[in-house]
C-alpha cells in the first residue's frame, strides 16, 4: 500500500478596514441597501478613472510587514480580465507579476512542533459585486447585482505549498486572522466575508518530490469547513489514484450540507485572464521612509506578545496562547496585572471564570471589551480583597458572577450582601465553642482517635457564621480547641 501526504496551499482574501473603496469615495460599509455605495468607478462606466486610497495601501503594507514580507519599493496595478456580472468594467484591477510584497512567513504550532508556513506574496485588489440569486420578487427567474461591494480593497495573502494536514491548515488560518486583527487592517469576519479563504489540495506518495495534480477548494465560510473540506478531498484525491483514475485540475466547492467537494469548473490558469500592466493607474511606489512610519505605528504581534508574557509573568505557554486570542483580552490581562500585581491569579479568573461568562453571553464581542461589565480594574480589586483577606476565594466567586450581572464594583456588592470575612480570633474562637458545646459526642469520639470528625466541625463553624469565617483561621483555632 502506498502512502501518501497532502500538499497544501492557502489564498486567503482579507477585506482591508478602510472607511472608502480602494480607487473612489464610497463607502466600504456593509449591509447598507443594495447599490447604495456606488459612483461611475466602482460602477465602471465609461471615462471614469480609479485614483488609489491612500490609507488602504499603508494597511496593505501594515498585513504584510506583519507576515514578515519584503515590501517591493515599486508594484504594479495591472488587469484580470474575465467576464462575470457582477464585474462591470470586465476586468478587476489586481496585481500580477509585480506584487506589492513578498517572501514572509507565519509560525505555527501543531502538536508542539513549531514550523514556518511561508507566505509567498501579498497582493493588493479591488473586490467585485455581489449576485444575489434569492430573496427577491423575481428572484425565481432572474438574478439580481448588488455593487456595494464592488472596489471595496482587498489583500490576497497567498502561502506556499508548505502545509501537509487540515489541522495545520486551520492553525495557519488562526494565526493569519489573529495577526490581522491585531494590526486593525481586517475584521476577521469570515460570516460577513472579509475574511475569504481558497485551499489549493493535492497529494502524493511520501517521499516523492513531484507535486500531484491539484485542485482549489471554493466556498469555505469558516475555519472548520476549511478543515472537513481538506479531508474530505485529501481522501477522495488518495481514493480516485487507488481506483486507477487521474485527479483533474478544478475548482470545487464544499458542499456544507452534504459535507463534501462538488467539481465546480475546469481551473483556470493565469493566462486565461490575459493580464496587462493597467493604464490607468502609474506604478505604485512605497519608499523606505514610508515602510519605517508604518512600521514604528504597528503595535506588539500576537507571537511576540505570549513569548512576553510567558517570560514576564511567568505563566504556562498554553495560558500566554488563550490570553492573547485577541488583543482586546491581552490588554485587559495586562491592566488587571498591572494594579493587582498577581499575574497567576488574574490568569486564572480571566481564562476560568471570565471567558466561561463572556462564552455564554452573546452581546460580548472579543475584540472589543471596553464596555466589558467586568473591568480590570474591579478584577483587580476583587483579587486584592482575596488577598488581603477580606473574603473568601469562595466568596470571590459569588462577587464575580454579581459583578457579571450587575456591572457594579465588588466593594459594594461585598458591603451589601455583609460578606465580609471573619478573620478576628476571637469571634471564631467564640463560635467554635459553641460548636463544641452543642457536640460533646462527637467532641469526645474525636478526642478518643476518630480524628475523621473534622471536617464536620470546619463544616459547623462555616454554618453558623453563614460561609463568612477565615478558612485558614478556623483550621488553625478548631485543632487547637479539639485537642482539648
Ligand atoms: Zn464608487
Amino acid at each position: 500500500m502506498t502512502t501518501y501526504e497532502a500538499v497544501i496551499g492557502l489564498e486567503c482574501h482579507a477585506q482591508l478596514l478602510t472607511h472608502s473603496k480602494l480607487f473612489c469615495s464610497c463607502s466600504t460599509q456593509f449591509g447598507a441597501p443594495p447599490n447604495m455605495n456606488t459612483c461611475p468607478v466602482c460602477l465602471g462606466l465609461p471615462g471614469a478613472l480609479p485614483v488609489l486610497n491612500r490609507v488602504a495601501v499603508s494597511m496593505a503594507v501594515k498585513a504584510a510587514l506583519g507576515l514578515g514580507c519584503t515590501i517591493n519599493r515599486e508594484s504594479q496595478w495591472s488587469r484580470k480580465n474575465y467576464f462575470y456580472p457582477d464585474l462591470p468594467k470586465g476586468y478587476q484591477i489586481s496585481q500580477y507579476d509585480r506584487p506589492l510584497a513578498q517572501f514572509g512567513g507565519i509560525d505555527i504550532v501543531v502538536d508542539g512542533n513549531r514550523r514556518r508556513i511561508r507566505v509567498q506574496r501579498i497582493h493588493m485588489e479591488e473586490d467585485a459585486g455581489k449576485s444575489l440569486h434569492e430573496g427577491f420578487p423575481g428572484s425565481d427567474t432572474s438574478t439580481y447585482l448588488d455593487f456595494n461591494r464592488s472596489g471595496v480593497p482587498l489583500v490576497e495573502i497567498v502561502s506556499a505549498p508548505d502545509i501537509r494536514t487540515s489541522v495545520e491548515a486551520h492553525d495557519y488560518l488562526t494565526r493569519l486572522k489573529e495577526i490581522l486583527e491585531y494590526l486593525d487592517v481586517c475584521d476577521g469576519n469570515m460570516e460577513e466575508g472579509s475574511l475569504r479563504c481558497d485551499a489549493n489540495v493535492s497529494v502524493r506518495p511520501v517521499g516523492d518530490e513531484k507535486l500531484g495534480t491539484r485542485t482549489e477548494l471554493k466556498n469555505l465560510n469558516s475555519f472548520r469547513f476549511v478543515q472537513k473540506a481538506i479531508d474530505f478531498e485529501v481522501q477522495r484525491q488518495i481514493d480516485v489514484i487507488e481506483n486507477g483514475g487521474r485527479v483533474v485540475q478544478e475548482t470545487r466547492l464544499w458542499n456544507s450540507v452534504e459535507e463534501r467537494t462538488v467539481s465546480m469548473r475546469s481551473k483556470e490558469e493565469a493566462h486565461d485572464y490575459r493580464y496587462f500592466p493597467e493604464p490607468d493607474l502609474p506604478l505604485l511606489t512605497v519608499d523606505q521612509e514610508t515602510v519605517r512610519n508604518i512600521e514604528r505605528q504597528m503595535t506588539e504581534l500576537p507571537a511576540a506578545r505570549r513569548s512576553r508574557f510567558v517570560e514576564q509573568y511567568a505563566i504556562s505557554e498554553y495560558d500566554s496562547v488563550v490570553l492573547t486570542t485577541t488583543r482586546a483580552l491581552a490588554d485587559f490581562f495586562e491592566e488587571t496585572v498591572r494594579i493587582c500585581k498577581q499575574p497567576k491569579t488574574a490568569a486564572n479568573w480571566i481564562m476560568g471564570d471570565l471567558l466561561r461568562f463572556y462564552k455564554e453571553d452573546a452581546r460580548v464581542d472579543m475584540k472589543d471589551l471596553s464596555e466589558s461589565r467586568v473591568s480590570p480594574k474591579k478584577l483587580a480589586d476583587l483579587i486584592l480583597y482575596v488577598d488581603a483577606g477580606r473574603i473568601s476565594g469562595k466568596m470571590a466567586k459569588s462577587v464575580f458572577e454579581e459583578m457579571y450581572q450587575t456591572a457594579r464594583h465588588p466593594d459594594v456588592i461585598i458591603q451589601e450582601k455583609g460578606l465580609v470575612q471573619i478573620s478576628d480570633p476571637t469571634e471564631i474562637e467564640r463560635v467554635i465553642d459553641q460548636v463544641i458545646a452543642e457536640n460533646t459526642k462527637t467532641v469526645e469520639q474525636y478526642r478518643a482517635g476518630k480524628t475523621g470528625t473534622f471536617g464536620f466541625f470546619v463544616g459547623q463553624v462555616m454554618k453558623q457564621t453563614g460561609g463568612r469565617a477565615n478558612p485558614q483561621a478556623v483550621n488553625d483555632i478548631l485543632r487547637k480547641k479539639l485537642v482539648g
